[in-house]
């Protein structure tokens, strides 16, 4: 497995990082791709090392953490590690509408910057969507001239949202709210092809349920795995063969 979207760089996982990280290999986790929070997320992530996983670095800066003015050397900034050989992904990125509406204008700006990054340098673009769907569909749209790649990352809208996503180039990042009972996404998840899905944990948020609540971990992917299997009536192996297919393709990794 690949879990697509985690932050185990971040202080959270200071005292047992090493231990997280067994775990993961033991569960089956062979890679982990790491979105940025912001441009001091990335000497954090030099620092990760295991030998049984292989950890794919991202930059970016999160929706929540733009600033009422961007910095003149933001996209310089961006375009330069983006470009890097050891970078795989740009972002995250999107829109957060749920924390604050101040600064809708430079989230969007922001968001528009890291498309636009992520198209010259040929990567995805991970997207953060909270309540926010209709913007940010509506910049893709802009920003998609046939060379956007994407990933609607911890994908909770509704099945016509997630199909207008895949029209628009996107893939679907799945966490652990697809196993939240009360939440809807396993039924949502059902109109739409596992071909275009991918694994997540968003560690350390969003822990998929039966550990709903405590830290989330690269090892817990197994629940949503689990849950993935029993919705397209599959194995875990094949659930496990395809998304890991996907995720590489998208990745190159
Ligand atoms: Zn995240």
């Amino acid at each position: 497995m690949i879990d697509t979207h985690s932050h185990i760089y971040l202080p959270k996982f200071d005292e047992d990082r090493d231990a997280v990280n067994e775990r993961a290999a033991e569960a089956g986790v062979r890679g982990i791709l790491m979105p940025a929070i912001d441009f001091d997320s990335i000497p954090l992530m030099e620092k990760l090392s295991h030998p049984g996983i292989a950890f794919y670095k991202m930059a970016g800066v999160h929706p929540c953490d733009v600033k009422e003015e961007l910095p003149n050397d933001f996209e310089e900034k961006l375009l330069e590690y983006c470009s890097r050989d050891d970078f795989y992904g740009v972002g995250e990125s999107g829109l957060d509408y749920y924390w604050s509406t101040e600064l809708v204008k430079q989230q969007k700006e922001s968001f528009h910057l890291h498309c636009k990054v992520a198209k010259q340098v040929g990567k995805p673009v991970i997207i953060h969507n909270r309540e926010s769907t209709a913007d940010m569909l509506e910049i893709i749209e802009q920003e998609q001239d046939g060379s956007l790649k994407g990933i609607w990352h911890c994908f909770n809208g509704t099945a016509e949202e997630g199909r207008r996503a895949i029209d628009l180039g996107l893939h679907l990042g799945i966490g652990g709210v697809v196993t939240f009972k009360n939440a809807g996404v396993d039924k949502t998840v059902a109109e739409l092809p596992l071909d275009k899905m991918m694994l997540e944990t968003d560690a350390p948020y969003l822990s998929p349920t039966p550990k709903r609540g405590k830290r989330n971990e690269p090892a817990f992917m197994k629940f949503t795995a689990e849950k993935l299997a029993d919705i397209f009536e599959m194995s875990l192996e094949e659930v496990d063969e395809k998304t890991t297919e996907t995720a590489k393709r998208l990745f190159g990794v």
